[in-house]
């Protein structure tokens, strides 16, 4: 099954560096109410901006 996925950036308030959001993340974590990820670069948390939330919110 071929799905089309989408890529979303958010970037890192500490050091500033864009992390990839996946959209299944999205779906996955984000949608159920995780309000965080870990920076790959400096492991701090960052919060899921409001924008993304809502995509996160309407996505099947
Ligand atoms: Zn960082």
């Amino acid at each position: 099954m071929l799905k089309t996925s989408a890529v979303y950036l958010i970037f890192c308030d500490n050091c500033g560096i864009p992390q990839h959001i996946p959209q299944y993340i999205l779906q996955n974590y984000i949608a159920i109410g995780v309000d965080g990820v870990y920076c790959k670069n400096c492991e701090k948390r960052i919060h899921i901006p409001e924008f993304l939330r809502k995509i996160a919110a309407e996505l099947e």
